[in-house]
């Protein structure tokens, strides 16, 4: 039975029609658009990376791109908060999942980076969903073979920026620092934002000041608030190409308990898409959403909060494209 999608007059392809075919049937392409095969050509591709061989704690997340597809069915094509319909202005298309060696952490991230580099082409936005957060590096190589030193934005109840586990470089608990070891990242230029819980030690956060970063935590949501956190995100990116990477314990475990290493004091989904949309003006060129974990999710309320995330960074950067 072939898919009826909604063709706009402009030529692009959006979703398969949900008044004409139920959200909760057909296949489970991201927010039931087509797939990279289905249209000549595409604007944004959004890309599963069903990875999670550098988790620390729970594992799982190799299971999280199937998981916000899923949710992700219930999205509709008009997003009133930044009044934009994304699939009409832009072509978006689900380009699968990578194909990821489990047991072969440096294959896996070459892997992840031939096929980014490969998606991103002369410089297209790319959505990433994982995965845990290790995916970010070979992301963040891709980005920068096609942009040049990026601006990362960082959310994540963690700094990520550890030397290594057990002796091991690449994990999920280590990208951010690989990325500014290799240049990918711009310094001075780049922000955590959310960070919160206990540290090794007080020396983590001196490290990684050093790296490069500053630090927002979520503690200081209760004083300087969404437009302050947003003031702080902006001064600090300026004009340079910005990547958005989303750990979903940045937010609170009551809104995303279907993560690997949860940690209480975190954001609401709300505030995280209040600061999202703050962020209209800047460049983004890119976007990942890591660390969702369906196994420790309850009635999809991690998956459905990293759909709407999704959707509204898409959002984003179709106006861009
Ligand atoms: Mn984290
Ligand atoms: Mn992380």
């Amino acid at each position: 039975m072939s898919e009826e999608y909604v063709r706009y007059s402009n030529g692009k392809v959006g979703q398969v029609d949900g008044m004409r075919s139920p959200r909760y049937a057909g296949f489970p392409t991201f927010a039931r658009l087509p797939r990279r095969e289905d249209v000549p050509d595409f604007d944004i591709a959004v890309l599963g990376i069903p990875f999670d061989a550098g988790v620390t704690y729970r594992p799982g997340a190799r299971f999280g791109p199937s998981a916000i597809r899923a949710a992700s069915r219930l999205l509709r094509p008009y997003n009133p908060a930044q009044d934009v319909s994304p699939f009409e202005v832009a072509q978006v298309v689900d380009a699968g999942d990578v194909v990821v060696n489990p047991f072969d952490i440096t294959e896996g991230l070459d892997a992840i980076c031939a096929a980014a580099t490969e998606l991103i082409g002369p410089g297209r936005p790319l959505v990433a969903l994982g995965g845990d957060h290790t995916i970010s590096l070979p992301l963040l190589r891709a980005l920068h073979a096609a942009h040049g030193p990026i601006a990362l934005v960082h959310f994540d109840a963690h700094l990520d920026t550890w030397d290594t586990y057990f002796g091991a470089p690449c994990t999920h608990g280590t990208p951010f620092r690989r990325a500014s070891e290799e240049g990918l990242v711009a310094k001075g230029h780049s922000a955590h934002v959310g960070i919160r819980g206990p540290l090794y030690d007080r020396r983590d956060l001196l490290d990684d000041a050093d790296l490069g970063f500053t630090c927002i935590h979520a503690r200081d949501l209760d004083t300087i608030g969404v437009p302050g956190v947003v003031e702080r995100i902006r001064a600090r990116v300026g004009d340079l190409p910005v990547h958005v990477s989303i750990d979903i314990d940045v937010l609170d475990p009551a809104f995303a308990p279907g993560t690997g290493t949860p940690e209480a004091g975190g954001l609401t989904s709300r505030e995280l898409l209040a600061i999202l949309r703050g962020m209209s003006d800047l460049k983004l060129v890119g976007a990942d959403i890591v660390e969702v974990a369906p196994a420790y999710d309850h009635a999809e309320v991690t998956a459905v909060a990293a759909a709407h995330l999704a959707y509204d960074l898409i959002s984003l950067l179709a106006v861009r494209t």
